[in-house]
């Protein structure tokens, strides 16, 4: 007899989290909209209501729909335990709400998601949380803040939108020494291309509207890591009432169950585009992590098994040529989204940093002309056609091809 093997990560997103038991043999998790979950024996809805007994009592607390969703980001992640929310941000807000009380101290880096940054600068300053955000690529200087002492160090790799790579399992053994807690924000990379917690994290955090869902038509959150956590992030949730919707959680459920499919396809397409813009004569920078001249290469290449499919790269000719690009797009949405089948595009200043003034985007190193490509699932010969054919008339109408 073989022993049974581990499986794989793609065979876990088809399948972890499906056991059931589901109506009638039905062999999809059936969506129940059923707000309360009744017990004619009373002795029973009380142990339930316990956590004595498996089982729902209330749909804001837990629902069958919603449970599957968790226990397969939690099997994807590797994870003891897992919570889910309606929203990425109210993921890591609660997360971070959770986790601090005044007189506490949370260290992270500049180049988190804008709405991310915002609960650093704007509110988490309010609760009495003394919040130092440093300089993304500098190790050193997190390492120092995270000696000073902190209950909590918070990093996202790769960033939005640049794309820079923090060292996981370096900052996570500083700030473990130091006793503090380490979240994840694994949006960007997805578990299929990296595990943040056999990297040392005690936490992850998701966007699952982003890659997790993958068709840009659900909005939905997870934390998953040490069980303890886990427990009071779903405490603080469920009295605070951000929970996923049973529908979201169905069409999570069923973007999800394509996710090595979509982000091998993914992985491979950008890193084709990301070559292809690194030779273009109207594009200044690129930035990719799976590019060899990139500062954050050689971590990313020990700590992701792809380098996703999320890249972002400069025009020359300022904004004004990002005016002239984006429309010239066939096979992109102009959206504030990312992780969709389809491809989308975004200049920084009007999708995840619109919170942030001009002068803030520059101050992170966010130039005007960047532009965030989110490759879809489409033949990368057709996305590499379109973009040759709007940089070819962008270049024409800004007069610099002859300067390129
Ligand atoms: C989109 C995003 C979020 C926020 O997720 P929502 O589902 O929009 O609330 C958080 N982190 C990253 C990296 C994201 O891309």
């Amino acid at each position: 007899m073989n022993e049974p093997r581990d499986p794989a990560l793609e065979t876990l997103a088809v399948w972890a989290g499906e056991d059931g038991p589901t109506l009638q043999g039905a062999t999809q998790v059936p969506v129940v909209h059923s707000v309360s979950f009744g017990y004619h024996d009373v002795d029973h809805w009380r142990d339930v209501a316990l956590g004595r007994r498996e089982g729902h009592i209330y749909g804001r607390n837990t629902n069958p729909t919603v449970q599957a969703f968790e226990q397969k980001v939690r099997a994807l992640e590797g994870a003891e335990a897992a919570t889910s929310f309606a929203t990425g941000m109210a993921a890591i807000s609660n997360t971070l709400f959770t986790l601090l009380a005044p007189g506490q101290r949370v260290v992270s880096v500049k180049d988190t998601y804008g709405g991310t940054n915002k609960v650093f600068t704007e509110f988490l300053p309010g609760f009495g949380v003394d919040v130092e955000l440093c300089e993304t690529t500098d190790l050193e200087a997190i390492e120092a803040e995270v000696g000073r002492g902190c209950q909590l160090l918070y990093l996202e790799s790769p960033t939005n939108p640049t794309c820079k790579v923090l060292d996981i399992e370096r900052l996570a053994g500083a700030a473990h020494r130091a006793g503090a807690t380490v979240v994840v924000d694994n949006t960007f990379a997805t578990p299929i291309n990296q595990n943040p917690l056999t990297l040392g994290a005690d936490l992850v955090v998701h966007s699952a509207t982003k890659y997790l869902g993958g068709h840009a038509d659900a909005l939905g959150g997870a934390a998953v890591g040490r069980a303890d956590l886990v427990e009071r992030i779903y405490h603080f949730r469920e009295i605070n009432g951000a929970t996923l919707h049973p529908e979201a959680a169905y069409l999570l459920l069923r973007g999800m169950k394509t996710l090595g499919l979509r982000i091998a396809r993914q992985n491979q397409s950008a890193l084709t585009i990301a070559r292809h813009l690194d030779a273009h004569p109207f594009v200044s920078a690129v930035f990719y992590p799976g590019l060899e001249g990139h500062p954050g290469h050689a971590v990313a290449r020990r700590q992701m098994r792809g380098f996703g499919g999320m890249l972002s790269f400069e025009l020359k000719g300022g904004f004004d040529a990002v005016r002239t690009f984006l429309p010239r797009l066939r096979y992109a949405h102009r959206a504030a989204n990312l992780g969709a089948v389809e491809t989308v595009v975004a200049p920084p200043a009007t999708g995840s940093h619109v919170e942030l003034t001009a002068e803030e985007r520059a101050a992170m190193g966010i130039p005007e002309s960047l532009v965030r490509y989110s490759v879809g699932i489409e033949d990368v010969d057709d996305l590499i056609a379109d973009l040759d054919r709007a940089l070819d008339f962008t270049a024409e109408r800004h007069g610099t091809k002859e300067q390129a």
